[in-house]
């Protein structure tokens, strides 16, 4: 009797032990993205202190396209002011978290900065540290060349003015390119609140694409709740608004 008691408890442990092995299992197996061409980017960055790449309109947030996939890079605001300075930079190191990218910069000063680039999936994909990273590093570095695509693009339909590789895009035939932001504003175009906020994107988890299914969500729900044609009345409103 206790040695049939001993050995279903062995049975149970074992059981236990190899479900648990089974669980952890699939990660074990999948590892990751390998970081091997990343980590070859880096190196070939590092051959040299690179400068800011002239041109960059250095927004906090900018979008690359990548086989038509948009991916996020947030800017650090005192990296935006060092275009200015003139100070060169080097890659610190490179790490993975969840969805985001950090690239720590050093620059010949010593001030260290980080850079996030967003993958919109849930954890950071080979297409990004493969070809988003590199092509991220030449759009704000001089460090090869630069990534051929228009920065910013106007919906001849809307006028609104968009970055040239955000995610809503219009078709083909409604595009027209600009060099940068100040050009479409002087050609008479808007910017879109969405390309071009005035507050800085957080480096949260999914941040941008819950800013834009929230702007999303805002814009229909003034399409169906119009502003009234009473401009005394819809002040009225607006100040109810600002009250709560
Ligand atoms: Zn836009």
């Amino acid at each position: 009797m206790r040695r049939g008691k001993k050995i279903t408890l062995s049975w149970i442990v074992i059981l236990v032990v190899f479900s648990l092995l089974l669980m952890d299992s699939p990660s074990v197996i999948a590892g990751g993205p390998s970081k091997d061409q990343a980590n070859k980017t880096k190196d070939q960055f590092n051959e040299e202190m690179r400068s800011l790449r002239a041109g960059n309109m250095f927004l906090p947030m900018s979008y690359l396209e990548v086989d038509g996939v948009a991916y996020g890079y947030y800017l650090p605001r005192r990296l935006i002011q060092m275009a200015k300075t003139g100070d060169k930079f080097r890659i610190r190191k490179i790490k993975t978290k969840d969805n985001i990218l950090n690239v720590e910069v050093q620059t010949n000063r010593k001030a260290r900065l980080k850079i996030h680039i967003f993958d919109p999936e849930q954890e950071v994909s080979s297409t990004l540290l493969d070809k988003v990273f590199p092509l991220v590093l030449a759009d704000v570095f001089d460090f090869g060349s630069p990534p051929r695509f228009p920065r910013v693009v106007v919906n001849t339909r809307s006028g609104l003015a968009h970055l040239g590789a955000c995610n809503h895009l219009p078709a083909d035939s409604l595009r027209i390119a600009f060099d940068d932001d100040t050009s479409a504003e002087a050609a008479g175009h808007r910017l879109c609140p969405s390309c071009f906020p005035p507050d800085p994107p957080l480096p949260y988890f999914n941040y941008m694409p819950t800013r834009l299914a929230a702007l999303e969500a805002a814009r229909l729900f003034e399409r169906a709740f119009p502003p009234v044609a009473d401009q005394a009345l819809q002040d009225s409103v607006q100040n109810l608004e600002e009250i709560f």
